[in-house]
């Protein structure tokens, strides 16, 4: 089976969405990233997260950054929300470019940016999909949400 493939079935069986995720490789970011780990049970939106782009992914801030210590792992949640996308690479580069490569990184390096995060790992998260074989939905959803926080914080 084709990562695709893989996706497609987590797409259409929940109870093979935990193994899914346990298919991405994440060893490249583990410096950064504690566990990745599906829950199933709680839906992105109850979560109390007012980001406008519906990602269904969550990366919890390590202890260390409510001290502004650097060198903290996250965890990061996948909801089902985050299932709802038709192709891998909107999964892989919300996970991997938003969460990982934003969120993450941020947070590691202790500097959570308090306001302006949300601006800066939209920006980057746009020029990091350029990699990617994302959908045409799914860059211009990324681009009309980093339009928004310009407008609240450019
Ligand atoms: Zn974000």
């Amino acid at each position: 089976m084709t990562f695709e493939e893989e996706f497609e079935k987590a797409r259409e069986n929940e109870y093979f969405r935990a193994k899914f995720i346990r298919m991405v490789d994440i060893k490249p970011y583990s410096k950064y990233v504690k566990s990745v780990k599906y829950n199933p049970v709680q839906f992105y939106d109850s979560y109390g997260s007012r980001e406008k782009f519906p990602s269904g992914i969550t990366t919890m801030p390590p202890w260390r950054l409510n001290f502004l210590m650097s060198g903290g792992k996250s965890k990061i949640e996948v909801y089902p929300q985050a299932f709802f996308f038709k192709n891998v690479d909107d999964f892989l580069s919300t996970l991997i470019d938003h969460e990982i490569l934003g969120h993450a990184k941020r947070y590691f390096e202790g500097n959570s940016l308090r306001g302006k995060e949300e601006l800066f790992v939209t920006t980057q998260h746009l020029a990091l999909l350029e990699r990617r074989n994302c959908s045409e939905e799914y860059v211009n959803a990324v681009r009309e949400n980093l339009k928004i926080l310009q407008n609240r914080f450019g």
